[in-house]
């Protein structure tokens, strides 16, 4: 029988081009064909719908496929509040990041790779800097597009400073990897003002307590702080693990 929920690290699949920063479109090439495939396997996981699957379902975000959510699918602007079963909630998900990335080419990703530490390193990016964006940043998009869909691409992107105070490269595929970043990322993108069943999830990401944080509001919380937040939303059952960014990137988290 093989296991489909719990991909494992293979070499294989963890070495490939990790570190080739110095090509931002090789990079984002082999991030997004990752993505692919963890869509592809997360969209069978919900279809198999087996022990195995249903579990592990549970263990990322405390709330049963079975669950009504609260999900708001507005009409033309006005708030809608409708129950969706979770499963669903998260079959609409992939539905919807695949429709997105699908549209997404080498210019969606826009390169604003800057290290503080190298300010003259030729991989940093020649495009010029908006004076409000910090130095370093693992990506964003306006959630407001809703056509041209962008990414914008940091130098956290690439590998994060190390408890050795090193930039180590970060993984394509796993925790807090390219592939969960991206799925991240997409599911901030709002639904469609004239079709609410288009466009991304509208998802936000919730504070260090597990609150609501308007995309408006300075986000003032560190990695650590919204990844806490997210375990605080898990461990009480909340329902609101499927509005914040940081609990559905959980889910895309395998390694495959
Ligand atoms: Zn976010």
């Amino acid at each position: 029988m093989s296991n489909t929920t719990k991909g494992k690290p293979s070499k294989k699949t963890t070495i490939i081009n990790q570190c080739k920063i110095n090509d931002f479109n090789a990079m984002m090439k082999e991030a997004g064909e990752a993505m692919d495939r963890v869509l592809a396997r997360r969209k069978k996981d919900l279809e198999n719908w087996g022990n195995d699957e249903q579990e592990e379902f549970y263990a990322i975000f405390g709330s049963k496929g079975a669950r009504l959510v609260h999900v708001n699918m507005p009409i033309k602007g006005v708030e809608n509040i409708v129950e969706i079963k979770a499963l669903d909630v998260m079959k609409d998900c992939i539905r919807r990041l695949c429709e997105i990335k699908k549209k997404l080419t080498t210019d969606s990703y826009i390169n604003l790779i800057y290290d503080p530490d190298n300010p003259e390193a030729p991989t940093n990016s020649k495009i010029p800097r908006d004076p409000n964006l910090p130095d370093t940043f693992c990506a964003y998009v306006n959630p407001e597009q809703q056509d041209n869909y962008k990414v914008n691409i940091g130098i956290n992107f690439t590998g994060r400073i190390n408890a050795k105070n090193m930039r180590a490269c970060g993984e394509v595929m796993g925790e807090s990897s390219r592939v969960s970043t991206l799925c991240h990322e997409i599911s901030h993108f709002k639904k469609k003002f004239v079709d609410s069943s288009l466009g991304g999830m509208g998802t936000v990401d919730y504070d260090v307590d597990g609150h609501r944080r308007e995309p408006t509001e300075e986000d003032k919380w560190t990695l650590i702080e919204h990844q806490s937040g997210a375990m605080k939303l898990i461990d009480k059952g909340s329902e609101n693990v499927f509005d914040n960014s940081y609990n559905i990137e959980k889910y895309f988290e395998i390694i495959v």
